[in-house]
């Protein structure tokens, strides 16, 4: 057994707070071992959906003892949800496995690596999380990754999204729908030129931008972690987009736009930003055609998350780039939140299947886009870990339809 992130203790604990209702649904057909990334990897029954329901279940009905296999091949699971979408019997895994695995945590089954402990800590205090990451924006700024998952780009160091949102409606004055953009904690700390770019392309589509000032983490780090406190996150962006008097909410990363949606489904909608685009048909850029390809890759909270069809075909053509979704474009890419830090060899051995097809791909440069921060880091650390050895760039899809300096605030 290993597990750089995860260590194991052998003490009694607490039957699994799962209901039985949910764990007996799987009627065992098998339908979803075929999309599950960790049992393509390994064969194991045990590291399939199918198999670790039927751990969790034998455990919670007390015919199995809580061991340390169970809360292995549980913190094998990269949580992309394909077995959802795969399953006939819409058995609810996501739900069970957020349950099992904070069971794990606190009954001290697993202990999430400090880094990630770190990271949830800080994302609660959105002010103090992006003034610790100043030098970080700072280096990227300058062109310097200080660590191998950052990708490259130029992020404001100091003016917030919610101030350049400010100033960019007082000077365009758009007349359409009104809605309110999560900008995140990590997004906000780290990738701030993609909020940038996502407030730039709203306006131009005429759509009115706020940002709620109040709003923090959406909580998908705790979750994917198994840690406490999302209740509390979740009552905080309830309070901070209730009071604000729009439309629609809109996120611009399909696992924060997933914990946004179980937070305000009931009094607010929230759409990702690009299937929102889609509707309202976005502004096309013109662009000179050139031997540029863009490949599109799926995030796995996007499309089994959010249950979305993908990103809208007229988003990706108003980019004026050519296009094609990337092979295998629907199966995850090992990031799965934290995943890449917690079990980062599994999460390489995914990679490495899911990127070869760019070592041979067509275009000159090529672009990998997505629509997921934490995804464009994975995508971003082919390159790094040399399973990419020709050059590309990662984009999110919203930097492609992006106005840029034709839509700047004019001082
Ligand atoms: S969430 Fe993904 S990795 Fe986990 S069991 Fe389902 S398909 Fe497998
Ligand atoms: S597809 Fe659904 S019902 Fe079938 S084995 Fe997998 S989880 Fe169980």
């Amino acid at each position: 057994m290993t597990s750089s992130d995860h260590s194991c203790h052998d003490q009694p604990v607490a039957q699994l707070p799962v209901h039985q209702d949910l764990l007996s649904s799987c009627v065992h057909c098998g339908f979803c071992l075929e999309v599950c990334p960790t049992y393509k990897l390994t064969g194991d029954e045990n590291n399939s959906p199918r198999g670790r329901l039927r751990l969790w279940r034998e455990e919670a009905e007390g015919r199995l003892e809580p061991d340390p296999w169970t809360a292995f091949y549980t913190s094998e699971c990269v949580g992309c949800l394909a077995c959802e979408t795969a399953c006939p019997a819409n058995v609810p895994y996501g739900e069970i496995f957020e349950q099992v695995r904070q069971a794990h945590v606190d009954s001290r089954r697993t202990r999430p690596g400090i880094l990630i402990r770190l990271a949830a800590a800080a994302a609660v205090r959105p002010a103090l999380f992006s003034l610790l990451a100043a030098p970080v924006r700072a280096l990227r700024r300058f062109g310097l990754q200080p660590h191998r998952f950052l990708f490259p780009g130029q992020p404001a160091l100091r003016q917030s999204t919610a101030d350049y949102a400010r100033q960019l409606m007082q000077q365009h004055r758009p007349t359409g729908p009104r809605v309110a953009l999560l900008t995140g904690c990590l997004m906000e700390a780290v990738y701030r030129e993609i909020n940038f770019a996502t407030v730039r392309v709203l306006i131009e589509n005429n759509v009115q931008v706020t940002v709620p000032a109040a709003q923090g983490c959406c909580g998908a780090l705790h979750e994917h972690a198994g840690l406490g406190g999302v209740e509390q996150l979740r009552q905080r962006n309830r309070r901070a987009f209730a009071e604000q008097s729009v439309e629609l909410a809109v996120t611009n990363s399909a696992g924060c736009g997933l914990a946004l949606a179980k937070t305000l489904s009931q009094n607010l909608p929230v759409r990702d930003v690009l299937s929102f685009l889609g509707d309202i048909g976005p502004v096309t850029r013109t662009r000179t055609q050139d031997g540029t390809r863009v490949y599109v890759d799926l995030p796995c909270h996007l499309i089994h998350g959010q249950k979305s069809p993908g990103i809208p075909a007229a988003v990706l053509d108003a980019t004026g780039f050519r296009w094609e979704l990337a092979p295998a474009a629907k199966d995850c890419c090992g990031s799965g939140g934290v995943y890449n830090l917690q079990k980062p060899e599994n999460a390489r051995q995914i990679l490495a299947g899911k990127s070869a097809f760019l070592n041979s791909a067509a275009g000159d440069p090529a672009i990998l886009a997505t629509s997921n921060h934490v995804c464009l880091m994975q995508w971003h650390l082919a390159g790094v870990l040399g399973l990419v050895t020709r050059p590309y760039t990662v984009r999110h899809v919203i930097q492609l339809l992006d106005p840029g300096d034709q839509l700047t605030v004019r001082r």
